[in-house]
């Protein structure tokens, strides 16, 4: 049977609303997902019934909250399939999860000179850390170039490997093009290096099947609130065997075995790199919404979502003077687009009006924007709520913008 979208509208209350007076059609997706009931309730469950401080007390609740979150760190585990919790680190999300990689990583592995190989079509978050660590630890940055139509080649990765490449970081899917990049392919590569690779995953983990150990990556960073769960909490996957190799990112409480004023020595993984108090209110919800996902199914999730995505594609083109950016035939759910000479905030704006939101700017990807010559986009991007009705009355909204100009 395949998804049920009325029914699965009903379980998300924001989508019953109206914006400026019209039925609100939600297609900033990519930016952050809406939040199911069984998640919003977790959260006022969690408050109202076993809020304590984790890992710390002995006293009933604190056991309950503890176990409640170390409850959601097996969810995510199994849900991408890692080979133990100690591998599941929880963060703040995505952004904080490359940072901690890129602090400690190459404050650990890296020597001034060491080269970290990225691709042109990376989020803000997977540059700027490493830009960062290159003032600190004299690492160099080498960036893959972009095909054509939006893709990375291995052929282009292979040929910036060299003999001082330390690390990977690549995105699974990109938030402006929505190429799902050969990932399985670059890591094989990668490996035959002997090189680690992180997988960003805050586009891919709420539409893909993700499995590190098929995979084979070595860092995987992700989001919780992209992926129907709350703000605030993400996920750091890393090998066991090169998180004990890194020292700690952050310091303070929950990542210390002891602590005198002349030394101390810290926790054992993940808590290594858990400093302070954790959001297990979040952790628990993220549990809930990847609950909310496995029931639907992914590979429900995915079927229908491609077919809003070739829905949209084509009905999109029907527009005069549309031109969609990104147009590898491995998409997922998001479609980078202008329309004439209309600037994306103008057309961003009345759409808005229309009750439709969409993404309009750089999209945290300006080293991208440079490199396809453009300012930026207007950006739809589906979720299994969308419908294909939204998506003709996107296309209506477009062609009653152009007409006024
Ligand atoms: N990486 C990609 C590909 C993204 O699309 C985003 C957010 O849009 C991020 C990283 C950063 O995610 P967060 O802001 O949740 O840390």
């Amino acid at each position: 049977m395949e998804l049920n979208i009325g029914q699965i509208r009903r379980d998300f209350p924001i989508l019953t609303q109206k914006v400026f007076g019209k039925p609100l059609i939600y297609l900033d997706n990519a930016a952050t997902t809406q939040k199911p009931l069984s998640v919003i309730r977790k959260i006022e469950d969690i408050y109202s019934t076993i809020n304590a401080n984790v890992h710390r007390g002995i006293h009933h609740l604190s056991q309950l909250a503890t176990e409640s979150h170390e409850e959601a760190r097996k969810t995510v585990q199994r849900y991408i399939n890692a080979a133990s919790p100690g591998e599941i680190i929880f963060t703040s999300g995505t952004t904080d999860s490359i940072n901690l990689v890129a602090h400690s990583f190459c404050r650990s592995q890296c020597k001034p000179g060491d080269e970290i190989i990225i691709t042109t079509m990376e989020h803000h978050s997977n540059i700027v850390p490493w830009q960062i660590q290159r003032d600190i630890s004299g690492i160099e940055i080498k960036v893959a170039p972009l095909r054509e139509n939006g893709e990375i080649c291995l052929e282009d990765v292979e040929e910036l490997i060299s003999s001082k490449t330390r690390l990977i970081a690549i995105a699974h899917v990109s938030n402006v093009l929505g190429t799902i990049n050969p990932v399985a392919g670059i890591i094989q590569l990668a490996h035959d290096y002997n090189i680690p690779v992180l997988v960003d995953a805050a586009q891919s983990i709420q539409h893909l099947p993700v499995d590190v150990q098929a995979l084979d990556c070595d860092f995987l960073a992700f989001s919780a609130h992209k992926m129907y769960g709350p703000t605030g909490v993400g996920v750091l996957y890393g090998k066991e065997r090169l998180l004990e190799k890194m020292p700690p990112y952050r310091a303070g409480g929950e990542m210390i075995a002891h602590v005198s004023f002349e030394k101390t020595t810290f926790n054992e993984l993940p808590y290594k790199f858990e400093a302070g108090t954790p959001d297990y209110v979040g952790s628990a919800a993220l549990g809930k919404a990847i609950r909310y996902i496995e029931n639907l199914g992914l590979d429900k999730i995915h079927r229908y979502e491609d077919r809003l995505l070739q829905y949209a594609t084509d009905r999109l083109l029907q527009i005069e003077g549309i031109q969609i950016i990104g147009t590898s035939p491995h998409k997922s759910s998001v479609i980078s687009f202008l329309v004439g000479g209309i600037h994306p905030y103008d057309m961003g704006m009345l759409l808005d009006q229309l009750g439709i939101a969409l993404r309009t700017g750089h999209h945290c990807a300006q080293p991208l924007m440079d490199a396809l010559g453009i300012e930026g986009t207007l950006r739809a991007s589906f979720a299994f709520y969308n419908t294909e009705e939204e998506i003709d009355i996107l296309v209506e909204g477009i062609g009653k913008v152009v007409k006024m100009f």
